[in-house]
């Protein structure tokens, strides 16, 4: 049984074969385009939010209080379900969140265009700190909800990019929408409902789920973990996935999340000259830069799909 929805999407998303990629490459290449989703310029969040909003909705919650980077596809579309909830948005940010362990990269980072603009245009607010590491970023969230619930308003807190249970079923059930079986899929991993989902799905099916990582953060296998666990509790049909069962390639990551690189850089005009499809800089140019470094190896599978998360306004960075 499927949980409330509160529709946003176009489903299903366009799954086709990219033929001049394959021809050129050797393989079977397939995309599926949730960079097509349809709602606040497309991604793969506007499947989780359709989840999410209706059991804010349900429980009557009046602000969601939320963080992440200030050019986050995430917030974006969160600052467009909630204003279709009515539902009021607010999120602690900064420009670019690091991970202290990998260190803070080096980055000239982009000012208000992109993802920012569109999320100010969708009436969230924004709340700025100073860079610094994720963990504090979450602390500053923390706070933010606090002093709405001392002001006496009914408050859901939304973990960065909206994973959880819910925003993993999204994807168990976006699994179902492919018409074609594949021997290896191929996306931007990140927060974990959309490896979650799809690792949970294709469970003991012979179909390899691939996560390119986007972050430098190896322990992020343990958080996928935990959101599978919540997943199983919530739906026990559904298979419990240890750490090791989630297939992450840390090797595209570049320096640092956020952060552009060359090899996506690279794989985003590769795809653009041979099929007209954009990749953006910060998730899926790096997992199709994986795709095509694995391609130039000979150590592709006979039939690939690339997963495309959306992402596009950040092209708009500047
Ligand atoms: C959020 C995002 C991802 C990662 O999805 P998760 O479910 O958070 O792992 C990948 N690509 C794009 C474009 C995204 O915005």
């Amino acid at each position: 049984m499927s949980p409330a929805r509160v529709p946003l999407i176009l489903r299903p998303t366009p799954l086709h074969r990219l033929d001049r990629a394959s021809a050129v490459l050797g393989v079977d290449l397939w995309i599926k385009r949730d960079d097509l989703t349809g709602f606040a310029l497309g991604g793969n969040k506007g499947r989780k939010l359709e989840f999410l909003v209706a059991d804010w909705m349900r429980r009557g919650v009046e602000v969601v209080v939320s963080c992440g980077a200030a050019h986050s596809n995430f917030l974006r579309q969160l600052a467009a379900a909630c204003q279709i909830a009515g539902i009021r948005c607010e999120a602690a940010v900064m420009v670019t969140p690091f991970d202290q362990t990998a260190g803070k990269p080096e980055f000239d980072a982009p000012g208000r265009s992109g993802n920012w603009l569109l999320t100010d245009q969708l009436g969230a607010h924004l709340h700025f700190y100073p860079d610094d590491d994720w963990e504090v970023l979450y602390g500053h969230m923390e706070t933010l909800a606090q002093m709405r619930r001392e002001a006496g308003e009914r408050v859901e807190v939304v973990p960065v990019g909206g994973s959880s249970a819910l925003g993993a079923f999204a994807f168990v059930e976006a699994a179902e929408e492919l018409t074609e079986t594949f021997d290896q899929i191929f996306f931007a991993s990140s927060s974990g409902s959309t490896q979650v989902g799809l690792a949970t799905y294709f469970a003991g099916k012979g179909t390899e789920v691939l996560g390119i990582a986007c972050d430098p953060e190896p322990e992020i296998a343990g958080d996928f973990a935990a959101i599978s666990s919540e997943l199983h509790t919530f739906n026990p049909d559904l298979p419990a996935l240890r750490a090791e069962d989630f297939h992450l390639d840390f090797g595209y990551v570049g320096d640092g999340y956020g952060v552009p690189s060359h090899a996506g850089t690279e794989a985003n005009e590769w795809l653009v000259r041979h099929e007209g499809i954009f990749l953006d800089p910060i998730y899926t140019a790096k997992a199709f830069a994986a795709l095509l470094d694995r391609a130039r190896k000979g150590k592709l599978a006979n039939k690939v799909l690339f997963w495309h998360t959306g992402g596009i306004p950040s092209l708009f960075n500047a």
